[in-house]
C-alpha cells in the first residue's frame, strides 16, 4: 500500500478553481478546508459567477487566510445581468482581497441565441482585467473559436493575464491560447480513463504554463467520478498529470503552485 498522497510530505498544492461558495459546502465547509490542508492543498481560489456567489466568495474567503475570492459574471447567466451587475462587480475587483475576474467567457452549449450579449459582458470583464491588473478566469464551452478570436483581438488593445479554466479543447487550441500568454488549467477529466483529449493537452502544455483545479463540487476525479468533488482530491489530478508527463508529483505540485501564486497572489 503506497503512501497517501500529500500525507507526511511537504508538497504543496494550489486549487485554482473551487466553488466552496456552493450550496453543497454549506454544512461542512470547515471540515472540507481542514481536509484540504491535510492533503497538502495549501491555497484555494473561491470562484464566483453571479451576484450571490460573488458575495458568498468574499464572505467565505474572509474566514480563512488561505482562501482567495474571485468575482465574475458567467456567460450562461448573461440574460439576467444588467449594467448594475457590472458596477457591483467592479467594486469587488477593486478590493485587494479579490484575486481574479471570473468565471467569465463564452458558453454556446446552454444558449447560442445571445452571442452578442455574452461577448459584451466578456469584453467588459476583460477591460476590468486590464484596468486592475488582475487575471481572468475564463470559461469556454462549445465556443473555442469565438473565444480565441475575441481574446486575440482584445489582446492587441493591451495585455491582460488569465487562465483557461478546466480546459476541454484540443491540444492545438491549447497552444493557441498559450501563444496569447494565457495559462491552461486542468481538472478531474485528466484522470478519467476514457478522456483522451485532456491527457493530450496535459502532454503538450509546458509545466510553467500549467495550473490545476478541482472545479468542486463538480467533476470529481477518478476514482470519485460522479460523486461530490472537494479540494482534497486535487493531488489525484496532479498525480495523473505527473504520470502523463513522466515527472514526479512534487514537480507538478511545485510548478503549478508557483504558477498560480505568480498569477493570482502576485
Ligand atoms: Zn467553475
Amino acid at each position: 500500500m503506497g503512501k497517501i498522497v500529500g500525507e507526511g510530505s511537504d508538497r504543496m498544492f494550489y486549487d485554482t478553481h473551487a466553488h466552496l461558495n456552493a450550496e453543497q459546502f454549506k454544512e461542512n465547509l470547515e471540515e472540507v478546508v481542514k481536509e484540504a490542508k491535510e492533503a497538502g492543498v495549501e491555497h484555494i481560489n473561491v470562484i464566483g459567477f453571479d451576484r450571490e456567489t460573488n458575495l458568498l466568495a468574499q464572505e467565505i474567503a474572509a474566514k480563512y487566510d488561505n482562501l482567495y475570492p474571485t468575482a465574475g459574471l458567467h456567460p450562461t447567466d448573461v440574460n439576467e445581468f444588467t449594467e448594475q451587475d457590472l458596477v457591483v462587480l467592479e467594486e469587488y475587483i477593486k478590493k485587494d482581497v479579490t484575486v481574479g475576474i471570473g468565471e467569465c467567457g463564452l458558453d454556446y452549449y446552454w444558449h447560442n441565441d445571445n452571442k452578442d450579449r455574452q461577448k459584451y459582458f466578456f469584453i467588459a470583464q476583460i477591460e476590468l482585467a486590464r484596468k486592475y491588473h488582475k487575471p481572468l478566469v475564463i470559461h469556454v464551452r462549445d465556443a473555442f473559436q469565438d473565444t480565441y478570436d475575441l481574446l486575440a483581438s482584445e489582446m492587441k488593445k493591451g495585455f491582460f493575464s488569465g487562465v483557461m479554466h478546466c480546459f476541454s479543447g484540443s491540444p492545438e487550441m491549447a497552444k493557441r491560447f498559450l501563444d496569447l500568454g494565457l495559462y491552461i488549467s486542468l481538472g478531474g477529466p485528466v484522470t478519467f480513463k476514457n478522456a483522451v483529449t485532456p491527457k493530450e493537452v496535459a502532454r503538450v502544455v509546458p509545466l510553467d504554463k500549467l495550473l490545476i483545479e478541482t472545479d468542486c463540487p463538480y467533476l470529481a476525479p477518478h476514482p470519485y467520478r460522479g460523486k461530490q468533488n472537494k479540494p482534497s482530491y486535487l493531488p489525484l489530478i496532479a498525480k495523473a498529470i505527473a504520470e502523463i508527463k513522466e515527472v514526479s508529483i512534487e514537480e507538478v505540485a511545485n510548478y503549478t503552485t508557483l504558477n498560480a501564486k505568480r498569477l493570482f497572489l502576485k
